[in-house]
């Protein structure tokens, strides 16, 4: 296994470089430091057994599939390694909910997270997922970006995954969100023009998009129409204005300024208030346990952004931002929950409670203090 022993390497001197950027940017000390002990932040090769490869990946799925606990099939694009981005489907009900995590190579663990969510829904006899099955068509992706998660590559600079981008070391056009060399952020490239194939920031014809990854996300958005969509990254650690830690962050669309030059803020607007509705099942699932602390996360309105794009679309759209990076107890929580803020989501849609959440949640949710501020964004 030397691409595993390779992985592990570079995750350790990704948490390095991520605890300079962290600290050159921090302007207090009450932020917890990221750990960065030798062997990263998952302490040993065994932790990180956690999450799977690209192959371990697809045989466990493979194994659900030949127990006909859901469907299986590659992503309509495949990256540009040639990989299949795996896409399940669970259940065939009349209401189409789509979940995508790990856009981001480095953002891994929400895909254990999402591996979780689908053993829960299709592998249960109990009532609450067989309601889900019945009443829902729930899509997963659970690794967007397979190449920049463990793609045998290196970048320009002599990096090895996991990293942020696909990898794409050309550019032809545009060359917006991308890093020579390496590649794209594949989460600024989701058309929300005609086609998916629309370069959202290259005028001219709707064939300029050159992220396959967001360009097959789209392409199954049009195919399922999902009611509901909500995108899982980590972010870096923040503290609240308490020294409190923050666990995670949640958004919905807010390309209000693109949605009046498309001449839809109406519709939007209506759109917002069912993404705010989904963000608080969400937020009320995780305040059960003790120990989340979730904030609005501070977004742009950039309308590639999955967020955006989607919710321009007309989707229920959220981002849920884990807290991420620092050791084995914090991979446990990022992944439980966002297996548990899946599911609860799943389940309020399913009976249809989440069309009367209580937006006082949203409305009196906190802003995510700015202490050690990722200047990359979702
Ligand atoms: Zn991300």
């Amino acid at each position: 296994m030397g691409s595993r022993r390779r992985t592990t390497a570079s995750l350790s001197s990704l948490v390095l470089a991520a605890a300079v950027v962290a600290g050159a940017q921090g302007t207090t000390a009450q932020a917890e430091p990221p750990e960065t002990t030798p062997g990263g932040p998952w302490g040993d090769e065994s932790s990180l057994s956690g999450v799977a490869s690209y192959e371990q990946m697809w045989a466990d799925l493979q194994r659900l599939e030949d127990r006909g606990a859901i469907e299986l099939e590659p992503a309509p694009l495949q990256s540009n390694l040639g990989r299949d981005i795996p896409v399940v489907t669970i259940g065939d009900g009349p209401t189409p909910v789509m979940l995508i995590a790990n856009q981001h190579g480095n953002e891994f663990m929400v895909s254990r997270g999402m591996m979780d969510l689908i053993q829960q829904v299709a592998g249960n006899n109990g009532p609450e997922a067989q309601e889900i099955r019945d009443n829902l068509t729930v899509t997963i992706v659970p690794r967007v970006n397979v190449d920049g998660f463990d793609g045998d590559v290196t970048d320009a600079r002599g990096n090895t995954t996991p990293w942020r981008q696909n990898y794409d070391p050309t550019c032809d056009v545009g060359c917006n969100y991308w890093v020579e060399g390496r590649g794209y952020d594949i989460n600024r490239y989701h058309s929300y023009g005609a086609t998916p194939y629309d370069n959202p920031y290259v005028a001219g014809e709707d064939t300029l998009n050159e992220v396959p990854e967001a360009i097959a996300m789209r392409t199954l958005w049009d195919e399922l129409q999902p009611v509901v969509m909500v995108d899982y990254h980590h972010q870096g650690t923040y503290v609240d204005d308490d020294g409190r830690m923050i666990t995670g962050s949640i958004m919905w669309p807010n390309a209000t300024a693109t949605a009046e030059q498309l001449g839809i803020a109406d519709e939007f607007a209506q759109t917002i208030t069912k993404s705010q509705r989904a963000a608080s099942v969400m937020l009320q699932a995780v305040d059960s346990y003790g120990y989340a602390n979730i904030t609005r996360y501070p977004s742009t309105t950039t309308p590639g952004i999955a967020r955006n794009a989607y919710g321009l679309l007309g989707s229920a759209s959220v981002l849920f931002e884990l807290r991420g990076g620092i050791g084995q107890k914090s991979a446990g929580y990022i992944s439980k929950t966002a297996s548990v803020t899946g599911y609860e989501l799943l389940k309020a849609i399913a009976d249809g409670s989440w069309e009367t959440a209580d937006l006082s949640v949203i409305e009196n949710i906190r802003e995510r203090g700015d202490y050690v501020r990722d200047p990359r964004g979702e």
